[in-house]
């Protein structure tokens, strides 16, 4: 059993800097943050992954939020795609997988059709990956919102049906479950994985889902930790996505190892 800690970002410290304060701090991952857009050169992309294996921090990324692969409109699923490949391109050259995604919105239609649009895109995403041969696994997130794709079970059928990569995000799923998680049994479900990338944060919900990320307690995170330890996987990754990334992942290896 190999479980890697990690931050979501950098915590504004720039890539540089961001890393080496990740290495001092004895994190194992980072995850590269393109939510807001790809600001970065594929020349910028090789010198951060170089840095990164010199320090021996694993690195995934976080493709844009503003991505809809069941989109109605032609534009916006292109530009979805777009953002995807651009997030796939960068990844390749940092040395970073899997690029991890929210998939879609529901948007008022049947969650089959849904999912059969997605399940299309995802395969001819890979396609295009193959053939550019970037080393990168497209990785859709469990989200925190039931008005969006997609839940674990769904995630897992879309895997069956791709054989894609999932981001296991248990703060989402926490929320989607309004507080009343089995741990235990989502371990279950995913312990054969040759890799679970996971995200983990506090969080807050109302009915409707997730409402925001908030920082790591103790007691919100052991419940977690003794089901990985029960389930004993052979690799994972998790990063903290709390609003102290780096602090909090810090405290969940701590927690984890103690
Ligand atoms: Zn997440």
């Amino acid at each position: 059993m190999k479980i890697l800690f990690g931050s979501a970002g950098t915590g504004g410290l720039g890539y540089e800097r961001g890393l080496e304060t990740c290495k001092d701090m004895g994190l194992d991952a980072m995850e590269v943050e393109f939510t807001y857009g790809v600001r970065m050169t594929d020349a910028q992309a090789k010198n951060v992954g170089k840095l990164a294996k010199e320090l021996n921090i694993r690195l995934s990324v976080h493709a844009p939020y503003y991505i809809n692969l069941a989109s109605k409109e032609k534009a916006k699923l292109n530009a979805s795609k777009k953002r995807i490949l651009m997030s796939c391109e960068r990844a390749h050259h940092l040395g970073a997988s899997p690029v991890v995604f929210h998939a879609g919105f529901y948007q008022q239609r049947n969650p089959e059709d849904v999912h059969d649009m997605i399940k299309k895109e995802i395969n001819a995403l890979k396609q295009k990956i193959k053939e550019k041969k970037w080393k990168v696994r497209l990785a859709p997130e469990t989200t925190g919102k039931p008005s969006q794709y997609a839940g674990l079970d769904e995630l897992l059928r879309l895997k069956k049906g791709t054989r894609c990569y999932l981001c296991i995000d248990f703060a989402h799923l926490y929320a989607r479950a309004q507080g009343d998680i089995d741990y235990t049994g989502i371990m279950k479900k995913i312990k054969r994985f040759s890799h679970i990338h996971a995200h983990f944060s506090g969080i807050t919900y109302t009915s409707k889902g997730e409402r925001s990320h908030k920082l790591m307690e103790k007691d919100f995170f052991m419940p977690l930790a003794k089901a990985i330890k029960k389930a004993k996987p052979r690799s994972m990754t998790i990063i903290c996505e709390s609003p102290d990334p780096m602090g909090d992942a810090v405290k969940m290896k701590e927690w984890f190892e103690s």
